[in-house]
């Protein structure tokens, strides 16, 4: 799973990521940090392939890969795959915006940085109020943000 790792372990990025109201630019900016360059590789069989880019009802990131995938298939007959930066990561299966994802993201890297023990000073109800929802969603972000482990250099 690519989880933002090195994002979480360096709050260089807290600023840009706290500036972000719009979810386009949050998208973006975590594609260009998960995929630099504009490299962008299928997440389930790390085909770098043409991918093209989608849009889904009016959304745009979502990427084809055109090679054949079987595991998502019920019939197990392999399809191209469509996903976006979102998945294989903790952003996933969230419902919660990527600009508030992205606002998650640079507290955490924050609370890291700045905690002795390197880990997430954050309280669920804290979060809560801080990004507009309700405890069981913050807490289940805070939970999140701790399973994300720095990525090995
Ligand atoms: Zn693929």
């Amino acid at each position: 799973m690519y989880d933002f790792g090195t994002l979480l372990d360096d709050d260089r990025y807290s600023g840009i990521f706290l500036s972000f109201t719009s979810n386009d630019y949050a998208r973006l900016a975590l594609e260009q940090l998960r995929w630099p360059g504009g490299a962008v590789c299928c997440p389930v069989c790390g085909s770098d392939r043409p991918i093209y880019r989608q849009n889904r009802k009016g959304v745009a990131g979502y990427y084809r890969c055109p090679a054949p995938h079987t595991d998502k298939s019920p019939k197990g007959i392999g399809r191209p795959l469509v996903f976006t930066v979102r998945t294989g990561t903790i952003m996933e299966r969230s419902h919660v915006p990527l600009s508030t994802w992205a606002y998650c993201l640079a507290i955490g890297a924050f609370a890291k940085a700045n905690h002795p023990k390197r880990t997430l000073a954050l309280s669920a109800s804290k979060l809560a109020l801080q990004i507009d929802v309700n405890p069981k969603t913050a807490a289940s972000i805070l939970r999140s943000l701790v399973s994300v482990r720095p990525v090995p250099s």
